[in-house]
């Protein structure tokens, strides 16, 4: 739990209009193809589209979570509307060269973008993580639906109608969306008992043999497989991201690290090997370095000379007040974390990747975030989802459709003890069958640095101020 801190700690900068309205537009422009100039503002204004404020007092106080949302229905989706002064209204009217959208959509995409909810929320899980069961998401049930990218979808609406030029999402190199495929690399030397356990379920007492003949000779354990699952996941067509952990002692807490050393010559030599041949390697910051910028540091040196420009935290750690500063001080590129371990879905409500809010600054980090949206251990799990493996895919297909419709990015996260056939959960089976639908959709595949050279060309000085 985080020691409680004063309202002028959590809060040194006032985040005016102004503020949410630049950090808005900045995402809704990497959102489509060139925006045409068109002025945009709150009322009173002359610009061409005008938003109407409906936040109040919200943003000068440190409550986290709005009144209620209005509910609208818009192309198709039923969308929670939050700071909706005009519940009965239309939501856009439209007049020649003037377009005026009746509720704050600035305001409410802000505040789902930024993260409001969990950095003015005291509610901790006990890995200090924000849980998905206080979150607004959950409580009026919209975790897989990427609603900002829907209040940008208003926004289209009205430009379109002020410019007379269609908007069309940004593509992925003439793709349609794109697909981050991920492996946290937890165990390399677990999982004799599992695959010994499934050779016996299918009476496979010849399999079974073999196996306690290869543990006998030392042979490598069956999760110690980088290899097979960088095999495994080229063949389906796409390059991945391991994220290896730097660190394998436990957390002060008991929690474990890696069950791995990785600084060691011959492991570095096998992630040289790995890369040569197109995997990204990058950082699982240890347990403890969300809050811990030179620790983070360190692990991130420590995989040299991979040069790792990414990162995403063990256990999905994220102190809210603290973890975006930490990242942006260890020099990362990106971090792909920020998904609820409970529930596969849209955290911050947005589908493509976004620069975290520095609520010290009022502007956004240079990092940019990759969301996550699916990890392996969510689907089926005591504590969080339950689903049989044939259930996956269907129970994934809607958030997916989602994330093609807006030309998000489909960031998965596989462990690689789940590509044992042993696991017929959240296994091989399942893994392939989302990758194969994903590239029958016809997304583009990108590792994390991929992602952050298209949409960053220039590095690290790619705002506009
Ligand atoms: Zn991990």
């Amino acid at each position: 739990m985080a020691a409680p801190v004063t309202a002028e700690l959590l809060f040194p900068v006032t985040v005016t209009p102004a503020i949410r309205l630049d950090y808005v537009l900045q995402h809704f422009q990497q959102a489509y193809e060139p925006v045409p100039l068109v002025a945009i503002g709150y009322e009173p204004t002359e610009a061409a589209v005008t938003v109407a404020e409906g936040a109040g007092r919200f943003f000068t106080e440190t409550a986290p979570c709005p009144a209620a949302p209005n509910w609208r229905e818009w192309q198709g989706q039923r969308v929670p509307f939050f700071f909706d002064d005009n519940p009965e209204g239309e939501l856009l009217t439209l007049t020649p060269g003037q377009a005026r959208i009746n509720t704050d959509v600035v305001a409410a995409a802000f505040y789902l973008l930024s993260g409001w909810q969990e950095y003015f929320s005291a509610v901790r899980d006990r890995h200090g993580r924000f849980p998905y069961a206080a979150s607004v998401q959950k409580q009026y049930e919209f975790v897989a639906v990427p609603v900002v990218n829907y209040y940008f979808d208003v926004l289209k609406a009205a430009i379109e109608h002020v410019s007379g030029v269609p908007l069309q999402p940004r593509r992925w190199s003439g793709a349609p969306f794109a697909a981050f495929i991920s492996h946290d690399i937890d165990s390399l030397h677990g999982g004799w008992g599992t695959a010994a356990r499934y050779q016996l379920r299918h009476f496979r007492l010849g399999g079974f043999a073999k196996l306690l003949a290869r543990k006998a000779i030392g042979q490598p354990a069956p999760w110690n497989n980088l290899e097979h699952v960088q095999q495994a996941t080229t063949r389906l067509g796409a390059p991945s991201t391991f994220f290896i952990l730097g660190d394998n002692r436990p957390a002060p807490n008991g929690t474990l690290n890696a069950d791995y050393a990785v600084n060691t010559a011959a492991f570095r030599a096998r992630l040289g090997r790995l890369a040569a041949q197109g995997t990204e390697i990058a950082s699982h910051g240890s347990y403890g370095t969300a809050t811990d910028a030179g620790k983070l540091r360190a692990e991130i040196h420590g995989l040299e000379p991979a040069a790792a420009r990414g990162n995403r935290f063990h256990y999905l750690c994220w102190e809210p007040t603290r973890t975006p500063t930490t990242l942006a001080q260890a020099g990362v590129a990106y971090d792909s974390t920020l998904g609820f371990a409970e529930h596969f879905g849209f955290r911050n409500s947005y589908c493509r990747p976004f620069f975290p809010f520095d609520f010290a600054r009022g502007r956004a980090h240079d990092f940019l975030e990759i969301p996550l949206n699916v990890m392996d251990a969510t689907l089926h799990h005591p504590e969080y989802l339950q689903l049989r493996g044939e259930e996956v895919l269907p129970a994934l297909r809607p958030m997916l459709v989602e994330i093609e419709r807006f030309g998000g990015v489909a960031t998965v996260l596989w462990h690689n003890n789940n590509f044992d056939p042993a696991n017929e959960l959240n296994g091989p089976r399942q893994f392939t069958e989302l990758l194969n639908y994903l590239r029958q959709q016809g997304a583009a595949f990108r590792t994390g640095s991929q992602i952050v050279a298209e949409l960053c060309p220039r590095g690290k000085d790619h705002r506009a101020d």
